[in-house]
């Protein structure tokens, strides 16, 4: 990572303040008030914590999506000098305004537009949203390259490879390895997948979790959306990118080098510690996240992943694959499964076929280059994912 001037304090502003990303960010925040100066902070509905936060981070902005909590984020902050709004516009005014550092933390693809408005100002942006690279990598990455800026992935696997990664040269990599702690259902046979509910694939064995991330973690949609982002970061193509099952989620990811050496970053589950690493920039800073005891630990497992059963990260490979327009519509109908999978208007196995449905739908040719392709992409893979839902055309 490059060394970075370190002015005290650094302006920062998160999006997506109220989720768990976002609440780990305060945290950390809040350890150090004197290192940092928060811009704004934005969420979706939770005016109530977000008021909070604002008070308590002393904030310049509080931000809300719903336009209709906007009177109750209002009185809750009467009083203070904290400025206030609410609406689409806003959340993406809000993204706009020029900080050191962006954590960028609102869940899928609604994360896009305020991310690329960030991306425009030459700060860091600490990337915890996938469906960013995977949707618009190129746009992306060209947009912070452009701007002078610097990406800072946040996701633990790609935050563990940029650490083992070091000042070594994407050349001298032969392999780069993700791990997956194997989510709720990782002895589950197919035929005890059929019968799963929403309850059992919220409860993730090691993380805790935003609910999306976590569905997409028990059907490994999200390690498949991690393959894809990985691919753009490093610029790897999919047979490169390894993906073991690590049930005690230690070791978060590494790189084999092209000496045989393989080094990997090992930490708690604790979201604090990779977002930590983006926050400090060039310097580690201290945390009070559990240390590991590997003595304690005294066993460290690892099995090849079945991408048969976890059917969507194989469907993600072939969406990397395929390119264009592809990756968005893998995450877009993804998306629509969740969210209906929630809903319980499909079970948890059609998650994986729903995708593949929408994805043998898309004529795919060329590579993305616009917002507005992005859009269409998107837009075409959440109509024909809800059309297959409403027509009851799934079988798994
Ligand atoms: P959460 O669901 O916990 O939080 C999402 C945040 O986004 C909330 O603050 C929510 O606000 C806000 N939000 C949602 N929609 C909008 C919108 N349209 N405009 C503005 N804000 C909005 O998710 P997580 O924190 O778990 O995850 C955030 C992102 O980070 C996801 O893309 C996820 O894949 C990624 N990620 C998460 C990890 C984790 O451990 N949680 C690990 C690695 C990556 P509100 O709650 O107020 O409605």
């Amino acid at each position: 990572m490059d060394s970075y001037k370190k002015q005290s304090p650094r302006t920062v502003t998160i999006l997506g303040s109220t989720g768990s990303i976002g609440t780990s960010t305060v945290d950390l925040l809040k350890s150090s008030p004197s290192d940092f100066s928060v811009c704004a902070l934005v969420g979706g509905d939770n005016a109530e914590l977000l008021a909070t936060q604002a008070r308590e981070l002393n904030a310049e902005w509080a931000v809300l999506n719903n336009e209709e909590k906007l009177p109750e984020l209002r009185a809750l902050l009467s009083g203070t000098d904290i400025k206030t709004s609410a609406g689409r516009k806003a959340v993406i005014e809000a993204a706009s305004i020029k900080v050191d550092w962006t954590m960028a933390a609102i869940t899928g693809a609604a994360g896009l537009e305020p991310i690329l408005a960030a991306a425009k100002n030459g700060g860091h942006i600490a990337l915890a949203n996938k469906e960013a690279l995977v949707c618009a990598g190129s746009i992306l990455l060209d947009s912070i390259d452009k701007s002078g800026g610097k990406l800072l992935p946040v996701d633990s696997e790609h935050n563990a490879i940029v650490q083992a990664l070091g000042k070594s040269k994407l050349a001298e990599v032969e392999k780069i390895l993700l791990t997956a702690s194997g989510g709720p259902f990782r002895t589950f046979s197919l035929e005890e997948m059929k019968k799963v509910t929403p309850k059992m694939a919220l409860k993730h064995p090691t993380w805790s979790m935003g609910a999306k991330i976590s569905i997409d973690s028990a059907s490994m949609a999200n390690k498949g959306l991690e393959v894809i982002e990985a691919a753009r970061l490093f610029n790897l193509p999919s047979d490169q990118i390894d993906v073991l099952i690590h049930p005690q989620s230690v070791v978060h990811g590494g790189v084999l080098f092209r000496d045989g050496s393989f080094v990997a970053q090992m930490g708690a589950a604790d979201m604090r510690i990779p977002i930590s690493f983006a926050l400090g920039i060039s310097e580690r800073l201290k945390t009070n996240c559990d240390r590991l005891n590997l003595a304690e630990m005294a066993k460290l497992d690892f099995y090849p992943m079945d991408e048969r059963k976890f059917r969507p990260l194989a469907l993600a490979r072939e969406a990397l694959t395929i390119g264009g327009g592809a990756p968005a519509v893998f995450s877009a109908a993804n998306e629509i499964a969740v969210e209906n999978f929630l809903n319980r208007k499909i079970t948890f196995l059609q998650i994986g076929e729903l995708i593949e449905k929408t994805l043998e739908q898309g004529k795919f040719s060329g590579e993305i280059t616009s917002l507005e392709e992005v859009f269409e992409w998107d837009c075409f893979g959440r109509q024909a994912a809800q059309q297959f839902i409403s027509q009851g055309s799934l079988n798994a």
